[in-house]
C-alpha cells in the first residue's frame, strides 16, 4: 500500500472542497476502497474520511418519503422498522449482500459507488481499459461473470445488490459536488462507461452521494429480490432480479423489473414490464415476461448460462409476488 494522508471531513461542504485536490479520494466504511489501496489499484495521495460527517448518517421518514443518509450502514438499513415493514425488497437485497460483519461497516453510499469485481480489474498487474489502459482483457478472456446487456468497451457488471432493489422502488439520489449537484433518479445515476468517463456512475471526482430517497409508492409486500449465487452467502450475484408490482385488485397496475449482474449498470427491462400492465398474473404470463426480459441479451463466450438464469429469476419473482398476494 502506498502512503497517504488521512483527513477527517467535518461536513459535506469541506469534504467536497477537499476532494477537488487532485489525487484525493473519499472513504466511508472502507470495505471496498481499502482492498483497492492494498492492491495498488487506486493510489490516492489523500483519503478524506466521510464518517466524521454527522449529518450523513440517518434513516428518517419525511412526508411521503423514507430518506437514508449515505453513511447509514447496510445493517442499520436492513434492521430499520420502516424498511422491514414497507420495503421488504430492500431488506431482502441487503440480507444477501456480503456478510453480517461487512454489512456492519459498509455504507449505502459506498455500496452504490463500489468498483467492479472483474478479476482483470482487481489484478494489481493488469492495467485494463477501465484502469485507463488500452484494452479490455475480459473480452477474449475469461468472461463468465460479465455482461449480457449493453456491452461497451468494458463488459464488467455492476456489483451492487442494493441498486436494483432501490431502482425497482423508484428511489432518487442526492448528490453534493462540484460537477453534479442536486437530486436525480437513481436509475439515471448509473451509466455505462464511455471513452471519456470510464466509470459506472455520473459522479465527478469531487462529488459525493449524500442521501437516497425512497418514495412510498408501492404496497408493502409487493416487491421481491432474488439473487443467484455460487454459494448461499458471502458471494456476489451471478444474476439477480428485483421485481416490484403495484396491484389494482387482481390486476397489475404497474410493474418494475430490474436485473443485476447482467450489465455495467442495473438493467431495467421495460418491454417486459409493459407486458404486465393491466394483466392478471398467471404462470404462462410470468414465463412470457421472463422470456421478454432476456430477449435482447447477447451472451459472451463463457456466460450464456446467465440468459436462462435471468429469465427464470424474473418468472420466479412474479410467481412469488402472486403467492404473497393470495
Ligand atoms: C467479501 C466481500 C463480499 C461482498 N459481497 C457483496 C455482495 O454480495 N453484494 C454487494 O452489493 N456488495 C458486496 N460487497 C461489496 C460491499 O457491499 C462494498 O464493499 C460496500 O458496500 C462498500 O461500502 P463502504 O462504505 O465500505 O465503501 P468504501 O470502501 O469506503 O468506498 C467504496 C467506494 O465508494 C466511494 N464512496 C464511498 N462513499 C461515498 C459517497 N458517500 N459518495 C461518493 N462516493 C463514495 C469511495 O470513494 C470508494 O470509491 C462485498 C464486499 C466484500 C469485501
Ligand atoms: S471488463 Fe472492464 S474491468 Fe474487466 S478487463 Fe474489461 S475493461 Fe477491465
Amino acid at each position: 500500500m502506498k502512503n497517504f494522508q488521512y483527513v477527517n471531513a467535518p461536513d459535506v461542504e469541506d469534504a467536497v472542497s477537499l476532494l477537488q485536490e487532485p489525487g484525493t479520494k473519499a472513504v466511508a466504511g472502507g470495505t471496498d476502497l481499502l482492498t483497492e489501496l492494498k492492491e495498488r489499484i487506486k493510489m490516492p495521495e489523500i483519503l478524506v474520511n466521510l464518517k466524521t460527517i454527522s449529518d450523513m448518517k440517518y434513516i428518517r421518514e419525511e412526508k411521503d418519503d423514507l430518506r437514508i443518509g449515505a453513511l447509514a450502514t447496510l445493517s442499520e438499513i436492513e434492521l430499520h422498522r420502516m424498511v422491514r415493514e414497507r420495503f421488504p425488497i430492500l431488506k431482502e437485497a441487503i440480507s444477501v449482500t456480503a456478510t453480517p460483519q461487512l454489512r456492519n461497516a459498509a455504507t449505502l453510499g459506498g455500496n452504490l459507488c463500489q468498483s467492479v469485481r472483474c478479476w482483470y480489474y482487481r489484478h494489481p498487474d493488469v492495467k485494463c481499459w477501465l484502469k485507463d489502459g488500452d484494452m479490455c482483457y475480459a473480452e477474449d478472456g475469461v468472461n463468465s461473470r460479465h455482461a449480457i446487456f449493453g456491452n461497451s468497451t468494458c463488459i464488467a457488471v455492476h456489483p451492487s445488490d442494493l441498486a436494483p432493489a432501490l431502482i425497482a422502488l423508484d428511489a432518487r439520489i442526492r448528490i453534493a459536488g462540484s460537477e453534479v449537484e442536486g437530486e436525480l433518479l437513481l436509475e439515471e445515476f448509473f451509466t455505462l462507461p464511455t471513452e471519456t468517463h470510464r466509470q459506472s456512475t455520473l459522479l465527478g471526482a469531487a462529488d459525493l452521494v449524500t442521501e437516497v430517497i425512497i418514495p412510498h409508492r408501492f404496497g408493502p409486500s409487493n416487491g421481491v429480490y432474488l439473487k443467484a449465487m455460487e454459494r448461499a452467502t458471502w458471494s456476489f450475484m451471478l444474476v439477480s432480479a428485483a421485481v416490484q408490482l403495484e396491484w389494482k385488485g387482481d390486476r397489475v397496475r404497474e410493474a418494475r423489473i430490474v436485473l443485476g449482474g447482467v450489465a455495467g449498470k442495473p438493467w431495467r427491462v421495460r418491454e417486459a414490464e409493459a407486458m404486465l400492465q393491466g394483466q392478471t398474473l398467471s404462470e404462462g404470463l410470468a414465463q412470457s415476461v421472463g422470456e421478454a426480459a432476456v430477449a435482447n441479451a447477447k451472451a459472451l463466450k463463457h456466460n450464456a448460462y446467465k440468459i436462462p438464469l435471468a429469465r427464470n429469476l424474473v418468472k420466479r419473482g412474479l410467481l412469488e409476488l402472486t403467492r404473497r398476494k393470495a
